[in-house]
């Protein structure tokens, strides 16, 4: 046996003695937060449909629809699992990548989905407002915003760790671009989230990961009918009129759906995207209304 042979021979043996996973390596895992619902929902579904095994993550008050979307995955014959955490908890989001990387094996996407709207006029902001969370602009900064830079931050630490470079997806908004009525604070944490998804590029290309993020406009989905549900004690309107006024602002004549954001977030989480990062997508169907 020659010299190289024997090399050969040990270097196998040693990737052997040090592989962690037993998953197959040519699936890809991603973990999708918020996924319990709306977009999130859409996206698990589609990148399951992609070969993906899934971990859904969203806040356990959301634990039976979370249970739902991982058998409905599971029935395209693919792992799924749920971890339970807040994405504005840094040590939660670490602690959930760990979980996903020990159960599904190493990670590729991360979608950093999860956002909540709450609907302030301007005049209303009180930076005393009390809550157990803090009041609206920190909560809304610390989840839309903190939650994806930990997202981001901890998802990046894996696949260094990893040494194969990885996939990162931002949810941002139209709102990151134009005002929005009732939604100041969300309209600056969607921008805010399209501007560190920039600079994260920028710092991490050299590592082999991608980060970008997606921009829809009206989307059919729970956080929308909070939207239409609070405008119409504004404006007087009947509930689900607001969607019928936007779709008449709108190029394409229609609202979307969470399948239509799966369909781009399947396209970025794909190889065929490995060459964009550090660019917002917008997929609103082409909104003209001011
Ligand atoms: P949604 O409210 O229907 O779903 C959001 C999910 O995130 C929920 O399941 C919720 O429990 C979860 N979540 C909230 N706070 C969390 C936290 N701290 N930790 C973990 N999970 C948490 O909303 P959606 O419409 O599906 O929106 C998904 C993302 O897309 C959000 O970031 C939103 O801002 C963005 N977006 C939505 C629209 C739209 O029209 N629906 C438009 C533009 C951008």
């Amino acid at each position: 046996m020659s010299l190289r042979t024997v090399f050969t021979n040990f270097s196998k043996l040693a990737a052997l003695s040090q592989r962690k996973y037993s998953t197959n390596a040519s699936v890809k895992t991603a973990i999708i937060t918020g996924g319990a619902r709306g977009i999130g929902k859409g996206i698990a579904l589609r990148l399951a449909q992609e070969g993906f095994d899934i971990c859904i993550n969203d806040l356990e008050r959301n634990a039976t629809t979370a249970k739902e979307v991982v058998q409905e995955i599971q029935s395209l014959n693919r792992k799924a699992i749920t971890v339970f955490a807040d994405v504005s908890s840094q040590s939660q989001v670490r602690e959930m990548i760990q979980t996903s990387v020990g159960t599904l094996g190493p990670l590729n996407v991360m979608v950093a989905n999860a956002g909540i709207v709450e609907m302030r006029l301007g005049l209303e902001l009180d930076h005393s407002e009390p809550g157990p969370r803090g009041g609206h602009v920190k909560r809304t900064m610390d989840i839309n915003f903190g939650g994806v830079v930990n997202c981001n931050v901890e998802a990046a630490k894996q696949f260094v760790r990893q040494g194969k470079g990885g996939t990162i997806l931002n949810a941002t908004s139209v709102a990151a671009y134009r005002a929005s009525p009732m939604q100041s604070i969300y309209c600056a944490s969607k921008a805010a989230v399209r501007s560190v998804t920039q600079t994260f590029a920028l710092e991490w290309g050299k590592y082999g990961i991608t980060v970008n993020a997606y921009a829809p406009g009206i989307v059919q989905t729970p956080m929308w009918d909070h939207v239409d549900e609070e405008l119409s004690k504004q404006n007087g309107l009947p509930k689900g009129e607001n969607f019928k006024n936007w779709e008449n602002g709108i190029a394409l004549g229609r609202t979307s759906t969470p399948k239509d954001v799966a369909g781009l977030v399947a396209f970025l989480a794909s190889e065929d995207a490995r060459y964009i990062t550090g660019q917002t997508i917008v997929i609103d169907g082409g909104i003209v209304f001011t």
